[in-house]
């Protein structure tokens, strides 16, 4: 009868001792409050307004996704944050409608996204220095 006992007894000892190996998870910090009541998330430029071009992309689409991912990520650390969006998909909105949007909505911060081009880099020539050596 002991025996029985003896052996539960010992593997939940063992589990226990086990768990005290364990890190403990790693506890995420609430995120302290910032004072900003509403948020203005602008993607740069949209439809017919295609912004900067690069190889193979639109300015507009670029800040598009930028904007759409910030958003996402400050409702999720702020949720009594109001986060809103100057657009959300490809269309074109005048800048002044996008200040009176903002301004409208009571926004505390307004941040505009843009990104830049450029042509690639092309090597050309060889920038450095060359070392003769005269071996006699
Ligand atoms: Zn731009």
């Amino acid at each position: 009868m002991l025996k029985k006992l003896l052996i539960p007894a010992g593997a939940l000892a063992f589990i226990i001792l086990l768990a005290s190996f364990l890190k403990e998870p790693a506890t995420i910090k609430p995120p302290q409050r910032t004072g900003l009541k509403t948020i203005i998330i602008d993607a740069g430029h949209g439809g017919k307004a295609a912004g900067a071009k690069g190889a193979f992309s639109y300015e507009k689409d670029i800040t598009l996704d930028i904007a759409l991912q910030i958003g996402k990520k400050l409702e999720k650390a702020f949720p009594e944050m109001k986060v809103l969006y100057t657009r959300t998909e490809d269309v074109f909105t005048a800048n002044p409608w996008r200040a009176d949007f903002a301004n409208k909505n009571a926004g505390d911060l307004f941040v505009s996204i843009h990104v830049n081009a450029m042509p690639a880099i092309k090597h050309s020539k060889f920038i450095g220095y060359k070392r003769n050596l005269l071996c006699r």
